[in-house]
């Protein structure tokens, strides 16, 4: 099968979690690998408490910053809410479904027989369908699929392999509630069937249900599709990955400062390998190599280690200083520095790159080079051979005419060859009397940064003891 059609069916009850981003990544990527193939979205609105407008906002923001692009309208499935009735009214017909009027005490009960009698048969009512005049009211009862108890389904899962549930295991669910409404169960059913969906790819959590699902195909006699079932995503500890584990939320990694291309490498590598040396990958690379049936069927770890090692990556390749102004344009913060102080924000960024985890970090860093009352931590005491160089240093980082990396880098080490030292007698106090750090990138790049009269107000901050 070539000409696959796809989807993304996400529940508008919360923000678009990284392991969703993950399962709409992937059919994305399977509808890219050939022309003729379709990947639709649908958004399942259909738990009228949980769900909520500004959830699919979320979603399809989350989507396009990722650059998952679908075809056609998204479908609203409760705008289909009549078609959902009127396949259950068929099914009903025919014979598939009955009406059942149990009461919870009576479901309760059978229940608690169910859990007693591990063998017995998972139908949890066991007498509304042999009833006719049950089946003749006209309100007043929810709509149970009619299942077998007898035989198996055989579901051939192209990530899970072959699995094989017994129908007794199955219970008769319901697909009208009492007011009507249509279930997920069957919704989903119709909605992928009449998209012509031949291939879900969703997570695992999903698996108990194809075998449900699975009835309805088959007695409205419509195409059951392949399946592909993903194992979820795992925090280091081995538990759902959730906001216990740090961010989850993909809007929030955009808004910590990482790259979409770092994102993608990293859920693409969580249970597959394009088996190359390298892990970068790149979405076109991935689309070219990537085979579903490949992916693990344990459940991978979300390493927000690795995510950062990508992400430093990426904020380093040439589109890397684009990236980052477009990243200070949309943050508060970064905004208010950047229009005023456009060439020294750029260079800030080129000389921190190197150990970047994400462009939020940026944050913390810029105070130091803004801080117009910047005092150095006069506590602080150097040493003595550092006060008998100062004066010199300073005079000749002073008499620098083009302030340039270069020239300023020349001027250092032509004084400690001239004064026979080593670097760090003058290099550690010079970074802390310009940052308020022993840590941090070099000296000539610091003043780079700072400008040269920023550079000689710091330094003139100190008073030598000789
Ligand atoms: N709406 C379901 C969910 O968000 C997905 C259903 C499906 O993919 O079949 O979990």
């Amino acid at each position: 099968m070539t000409n696959i059609i796809t989807r993304f069916a996400p529940s508008p009850t919360g923000n678009l979690h990284i392991g969703s981003a993950r399962t709409a990544l992937i059919n994305y990527i399977v509808s890219q690998q050939n022309p003729s193939s379709k990947f639709y979205i649908r958004i399942e609105d259909t738990d009228k408490a949980r769900s909520k407008s500004e959830f699919t906002t979320n979603i399809l923001e989350g989507l396009k910053w990722l650059d998952i692009k679908w075809d056609s309208e998204i479908q609203i499935q409760s705008e289909r809410v009549k078609r959902h009735q009127n396949v259950a009214f068929d099914l009903l017909k025919n014979n598939f479904a009955y009406k059942c009027i149990c009461s919870e005490e009576k479901l309760n009960s059978q229940r608690k027989l169910i859990k007693k009698n591990k063998n017995i048969s998972k139908k949890i009512c066991t007498e509304c369908k042999n009833d006719n005049e049950i089946q003749k009211l006209s309100d007043g009862f929810v709509v149970r699929i009619k299942l077998p108890d007898q035989g198996e389904v055989n579901i051939d899962d192209q990530i899970q392999g072959n699995i094989i549930v017994k129908n007794k295991e199955l219970d008769d669910f319901i697909i009208l509630r009492q007011d009507m409404s249509p279930t997920y169960m069957l919704s989903v059913v119709v909605d992928d069937n009449d998209l012509k969906v031949n291939f879900i790819i969703r997570g695992d959590d999903h698996l108990n249900n194809t075998f449900r699902q699975y009835y309805i195909y088959k007695y409205l006699n419509w195409n059951f599709p392949k399946y592909a079932h993903i194992p979820l995503i795992h925090g280091e500890d081995g538990s759902k990955l959730s906001k216990r584990h740090g961010a989850v939320d993909i809007l929030e990694f955009k808004k910590n400062g990482y790259l979409k291309d770092a994102i993608i490498n990293n859920l693409i590598l969580l249970g597959w390998s394009p088996g190359n040396e390298s892990e970068i990958i790149e979405i076109n690379e991935i689309i070219k190599n990537f085979k579903i049936y490949k992916l693990s069927k344990s459940s991978s770890i979300f390493s927000y280690k690795k995510l950062n090692f990508f992400n430093n990556y990426y904020l380093r390749k040439e589109n890397g200083l684009e990236k980052f102004i477009d990243f200070c344009i949309n943050n508060e913060k970064l905004k208010f520095f950047f229009i005023k102080h456009e060439n020294k924000m750029k260079t800030i960024f080129q000389v921190y790159k190197k150990e970047l985890n994400n462009f939020n970090e940026i944050s913390d860093i810029v105070n130091v080079y803004f801080d117009k009352d910047y005092k150095y931590n006069h506590k602080e005491k150097f040493s003595k051979d550092f006060d008998i160089l100062f004066s010199d240093f300073k005079k000749n980082i002073s008499n620098i005419q083009r302030w340039d990396k270069e020239i300023i880098e020349k001027t250092i080490t032509n004084f400690i060859k001239e004064k026979k030292i080593k670097f760090p007698i003058i290099g550690k106090p010079i970074r802390f009397l310009l940052i308020n750090s022993y840590q941090g990138p070099s000296i000539s790049d610091i003043l780079v940064i700072l400008g040269k009269k920023d550079s000689i107000d710091r330094l003139n901050q100190y008073i030598e003891k000789v």
